[in-house]
């Protein structure tokens, strides 16, 4: 599962920029914290990885 690189701003709608990174051989896993900055207002976000659906494969 790979985070976005970016997002949508939930304040004001604008591109908000993946800030964290991962080494190749520690990818990003559920529950991990992505840090992403608002280049329009500046805004931070912290969102926790989602965990993979079980029951689907
Ligand atoms: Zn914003």
């Amino acid at each position: 599962m790979e985070p976005d690189a970016t997002i949508t701003c939930i304040d004001c709608g604008g591109v908000a920029h993946l800030l964290s990174t991962w080494p190749d051989d520690d990818p990003p896993q559920p529950g991990d914290i992505m840090v992403y900055r608002c280049a329009d207002c500046l805004d931070r976000w912290d969102l926790e990885l989602p965990v993979d659906e079980p029951g689907d494969g």
